[in-house]
């Protein structure tokens, strides 16, 4: 594709009217991809599961680097726990089965549902960056908020054995499995993700192109959660009330607790974060104390706690597991 002036048949039938030289250098490549394609619907479809594909797997590629250099270990959440090449690739076959059989469906069926509910889709302009940034907060609270909720219903015994129990295969997560999921699962976690902008459809304008700079965004967002690493840098040491890999990674520890994506608030709230409040003092005491034995000390404690918290965790599965198919949210 290129800036110059696309054809002016398909051009006419789709912008018949709009100034081609008054658009900026993102809405002139718009442009051109809908007039080279020629049909809205593929061209959306294709659009968004290549975009969708190369995000996914283009920010797995620097955790599965950081995986195999062992200078990254100290940073590492539960350090003994790397994932090995045949683990990334076991993953991986999964991931990519359910994003042909689930994810490309979604995809392709988004651009007539979104039309009908009054989306922008091929049209231009662009809204202006405020628009795209107020409208991607919003998508963000209404995605994290169902996240919760359906996350915690998830831990029903039930709907476990069935169905979450697939992505809590791996205790120790690794970017890969952030989608290592039951295709029932990525439905009803992915209409968290589509959900907020067909809602705000019935409200305001909204345009395809700031609901996929959020799908990107949320990419990122549940890859980096489930990188396993923290650092000093990590968004969350500045954002203190955004979840991060740290809040992640326990949940697929300790089995309970921390159920939201991308913000610590609604856990805090309903009290579903109290064990990774406690794990959190008994770690920050266990630093304190070992500024006197040194860092031999420290990593001894910091295997013992992870241990009691992961034994722990498997305790609670196996008794969700076994238990008979109560309603209960455990
Ligand atoms: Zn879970
Ligand atoms: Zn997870």
């Amino acid at each position: 594709m290129n800036s110059t002036a696309p054809a002016p048949d398909v051009y006419s039938q789709l912008y018949g009217g709009v100034d081609y030289s008054s658009l900026n250098w993102f809405e002139q490549q718009w442009v051109a991809w809908y007039v080279w394609i020629g049909n809205p619907v593929i061209a959306t479809g294709l659009l968004g599961f290549l975009m969708h594909e190369i995000v996914y797997f283009g920010r797995c590629i620097p955790w599965i680097i950081i995986d195999a250099i062992p200078y990254f270990r100290k940073w590492k959440l539960q350090p003994s726990k790397v994932p090995s090449a045949e683990e990334q690739w076991e993953c991986t076959k999964l991931v990519l089965w359910a994003h042909l059989t689930v994810e490309l469906p979604t995809i392709w069926l988004f651009h007539p549902i979104a039309e009908f509910i009054g989306m922008k889709t091929y049209q231009v302009p662009f809204p202006t960056w405020q628009t795209m940034l107020w409208q991607i907060a919003f998508f963000m609270l209404f995605e994290d908020a169902f996240h919760f909720v359906s996350h915690r219903a998830l831990h029903i015994p039930i709907l476990y054995k069935h169905i979450h129990k697939l992505h809590h295969k791996y205790s120790a997560p690794f970017g890969l499995a952030a989608e290592y999921a039951h295709p029932a699962e990525v439905m009803i976690l992915g209409f968290g993700t589509l959900g907020g902008s067909l809602l705000l459809c019935l409200f305001t304008e909204v345009h395809f192109v700031s609901f996929w700079i959020w799908v990107i965004l949320k990419l990122f967002q549940a890859i980096d959660a489930h990188s396993g690493y923290d650092f000093p840098w990590s968004l969350q040491h500045i954002l203190p009330f955004w979840s991060g890999a740290d809040h992640h990674d326990f949940h697929h520890m300790a089995f309970t607790n921390n159920f939201a994506t991308s913000f610590r608030w609604w856990d805090r709230i309903c009290g579903t974060d109290d064990k990774y409040v406690a794990y959190q003092r008994r770690l920050t005491e266990a630093k304190k104390k070992a500024k006197t034995g040194g860092r031999e000390e420290l990593l001894l404690i910091e295997k013992q706690l992870l241990d009691d918290v992961l034994a722990e965790g498997f305790k609670e599965e196996a008794r969700v597991v076994n238990s008979k198919n109560s309603l209960k949210i455990e």
